[in-house]
């Protein structure tokens, strides 16, 4: 592993990894993340990494993925394992427990579960998730809103950001992971638990 001390040096190693355009929304999520976690207390340390990391592994082939998940033991179903646009999160998750050696795990986790959600999601975990889909480079009709409501309302921009996903892959005719229904599901409950 090279030395890596500071975050500049985790950007540069994911640099090379990425296509410009890649890096650029990595830096985004940087960006998101990093104030998220300033506004809700959570530690802006963990959230950088895990924002860096994220879509790390997203362009390497499938079957670097599938080798990297399973040498981890990271959990998949083989919906995830044969879709590498559902297997780039825990895929990335590997890449930074094997090759950079982060053990923390609240830091693999919130890199894990970054596209589908999951249920039980901590505010890293929603931070990451939400800091991928709002941040400064996505432009969608509301996503100034959303953007404005996730510093407001973390859960309800959270739910927002599942239902715009759900929505795109039913309007794309795309099959829809349980994990996104569920965690859609759990953040409800929350809710109304509060
Ligand atoms: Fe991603
Ligand atoms: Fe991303």
């Amino acid at each position: 592993m090279k030395d890596i001390t500071t975050i500049e040096d985790l950007q540069n190693v994911v640099k090379v990894r990425l296509s410009p355009k890649r890096f650029a929304h990595t830096l985004g999520v940087l960006d998101m993340a990093r104030r998220l976690a300033n506004h809700y207390g959570v530690s802006i340390e963990k959230a950088e990494v895990a924002a860096v990391l994220h879509d790390a592994m997203k362009e390497r082939p499938l079957q670097e993925m599938q080798t990297m998940v399973m040498d981890a033991q990271i959990a998949v179903d083989s919906e995830m394992l044969n879709n590498g646009a559902l297997l780039h999160g825990p895929a990335a998750a590997a890449y930074a427990k094997l090759e950079l050696q982060i053990q923390d795990e609240s830091i693999c986790e919130a890199i894990r579960v970054h596209t589908l959600g999951s249920t039980h999601m901590s505010l890293l975990d929603k931070i990451i998730f939400l800091a991928d889909y709002i941040e400064p480079n996505r432009d969608f009709p509301g996503v100034e809103e959303l953007r404005a409501l996730a510093f407001k309302d973390l859960n309800a921009a959270v739910i927002r950001a599942y239902d715009g996903t759900i929505r795109h892959l039913l309007d794309q005719g795309l099959s829809i992971h349980v994990d996104t229904i569920r965690g859609r599901n759990s953040v409800l409950l929350e809710r109304s638990d509060t």
